[in-house]
């Protein structure tokens, strides 16, 4: 197969039509705010059940006519920063979310105000599809500002948070870095020089390692502005909105209590045990008497050389979703035949990876840079997890009961993974092979259970020092970041000193109205490995199960989904389960050297 099937296919979002035709479609979308918010402003909060359904539904269908034309900008954009068409629909498709944002943020406001005052709406028979969204809402009403306001906040974001956040994504996918491999000066970009941190040569993994961080060190005032002002402008939108604490945001837009995070980040701190054992393991599988930050996700020595070609990976993947459930499987094979998938690496290419969801068209978009390394074949695996949660949930749910948290919206992937390493542990014919796969889960699961919560505690720790008055420069966001890292890894691993830097380029921590967009990860990878047991246990019959659960849109908290699948999220005795499987994993792992 040529190049061409690792790029995607966007037309299909707009019919074919013309950049211009895209950017006329923007404008009417415009209009049409306009004129729903001529026909609703001061109206919504005298609306009976029946006229508040009618609105629901109006504004649904609006969501759903232009989604193709704002998609498409972005993603193109998202593909290539450096392409000219891209960079005016780009713009055009953020000035004109702007306009309608500002024209609608009335709807949000009387919405909440109309709750307010009839909280028993919420139980009327006639919204029962969204009982749970309009509670939700409830939720969210004691922290409303007025119409004007809000108003001001979207425009603020604009110019403010969000031209940051662009700033940070634009230079970060703009470097280059030059790194010495196999004897010779290669210079790449960001999203290319990540992949030798996977490198089976040690040294290589240590130079990409120190180049990295050193050129990005170096931009540390602009990194440390950036972040400085994301955060001080949220401690202060959390006082103008009255959130007891800076997560109290992410709690609501993820759907999740304070009790239940709480309980996890407990279990997590707990457990830095099990995490050092297995890190410990690894040092000695590799032959080393402590593993460097350049080791912790590389592979093992004896690892099989192997490098995946575009369409092994695809028939592994398709195969493994396949093995669980026939009719995954056949949307899994529509996302590549339909080229859905941007596998492509190239400069100008936002960095990471990402599904993003096609309600209307009733499927996703996945991009990614695909470098062959096993790492690339999971994260593809991943990322179509979530385009199952898509086509899922967009059969199922109407637009406003798919308004995913996190917490909910990384169990589709994080599941996909585990398939896929049950298909390689099943074809893995010599131990070395066997090492390979389980120590690959095992960095998988360290990643995201306990990295990511050192990222948890770090964001906690700037909003902290905030309140304490200290000024957050790129020296004291370094200590926060290397504190908050040394209670994960402890003495268990060595760092090089430029990994101070490593927050500059953790694009979340700058995306406006994203606070702590981490714990989600936490919380979804031992969620899954509790569902994973179950499966283990259940063999075919659980398929059904998963289903059901991302079928269920938002239409349901994740505690009460929890509860449906006989889960109390709420008890650190539940998250506990999920580390208790890691440890299985890892005594799997020490099996191997005997
Ligand atoms: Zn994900």
């Amino acid at each position: 197969m040529g190049e061409e099937a690792m790029r995607w296919d966007l037309s299909q979002l707009v019919d074919g039509a013309s950049p211009d035709l895209v950017k006329g479609r923007l404008s009417e979308m415009v209009e049409e705010a306009g004129r729903i918010r001529e026909r609703y402003l001061g109206k919504i909060r005298a609306l009976d059940a029946g006229g508040l359904l009618r609105f629901i539904e109006e504004m649904e269908a609006f969501t759903l006519r232009y989604e193709g034309a704002a998609t498409y900008c972005r993603l193109m954009y998202s593909a290539d920063s450096t392409d000219d068409t891209a960079k005016q629909l780009n713009d055009a498709v953020r000035t004109a979310a702007s306009k309608v944002g500002q024209a609608l943020a009335f709807t949000e406001v009387e919405l909440g105000r109309l709750l307010e005052a009839n909280p028993g709406m919420v139980d009327d028979p006639a919204l029962g599809e969204y009982r749970h969204m309009l509670e939700r809402r409830l939720r969210g009403v004691p922290h409303l500002l007025t119409e004007t306001e809000e108003r001001l906040v979207i425009a603020k974001d604009r110019n403010g948070i969000s031209a940051w956040s662009q700033l940070q994504g634009d230079w970060l996918s703009t470097r280059v870095f030059t790194v010495e491999v196999d004897g010779i000066e290669k210079t790449m970009p960001y999203g290319e020089v990540i992949a030798l941190y996977q490198s089976a040569d040690r040294s290589t993994r240590i130079r990409a390692n120190s180049v990295v961080y050193r050129e990005l060190g170096k931009d540390e005032l602009l990194w440390s502005s950036a972040l400085r002002s994301v955060c001080s402008d949220h401690a202060q939108m959390c006082e103008l909105r009255k959130y007891p604490s800076a997560m109290t945001q992410s709690l609501i837009d993820n759907d999740v209590d304070q009790e239940t995070v709480d309980s996890l980040m407990k279990t997590i701190d707990k457990g830095v045990g099990v995490y050092r054992r297995y890190l410990r393991l690894k040092a000695r599988l590799m032959g080393l008497p402590k593993l460097g930050n350049w080791d912790i996700v590389a592979p093992l020595p004896n690892a099989p050389e192997k490098d995946y070609t575009w369409d092994e990976s695809r028939s592994l993947v398709e195969k493994a979703y396949t093995g669980f459930d026939g009719e995954l499987g056949a949307w899994i094979r529509e996302m590549y035949s339909r080229r859905h998938i941007d596998g492509e690496p190239r400069k100008g290419k936002t960095s990471g990876a990402f599904c993003s969801t096609w309600l209307s068209g009733r499927s996703a978009y996945i991009l990614q840079s695909f470098n062959g390394k096993v790492g690339d074949v999971y994260t593809q695996a991943h990322e179509l997890g979530h385009a199952v949660h898509a086509y899922l949930g967009s059969r199922h749910q109407r637009p406003s009961n798919y308004e995913i948290g996190s917490c909910i919206a990384e169990c589709g992937s994080t599941f996909g993974e585990l398939l896929l390493t049950d298909l390689l542990l099943e074809r893995a014919r010599t131990v070395a092979e066997r090492q390979a796969i389980l120590a690959n889960v095992l960095d998988e699961f360290g990643m995201a259970a306990f990295q990511v919560s050192a990222r948890v505690w770090f964001e906690q720790s700037m909003y902290d020092a905030i309140k304490a008055g200290v000024l957050l420069d790129g020296d004291t966001l370094a200590r926060l970041w290397t504190e908050a890292r040394d209670r994960v890894y402890g003495d268990a691993v060595e760092w090089l000193p430029e990994m101070r830097w490593e927050w500059t380029m953790k694009a979340h921590y700058y995306i406006p109205n994203y606070r702590f967009y981490n714990y989600p990860y936490v919380f979804a990878q031992l969620f899954v490995f509790a569902l994973y047991r179950l499966y283990k246990e259940q063999g075919r019959g659980f398929a059904p199960k998963l289903k059901a659960l991302l079928s269920a849109g938002s239409s349901r908290s994740p505690m009460e989904l929890g509860r449906e699948l006989g889960f109390d999220v709420s008890k650190e005795e539940f998250w506990a389960k999920g580390v208790k499987q890691a440890e299985e994993f890892i005594d799997m792992l020490e099996a191997t050297l005997k």
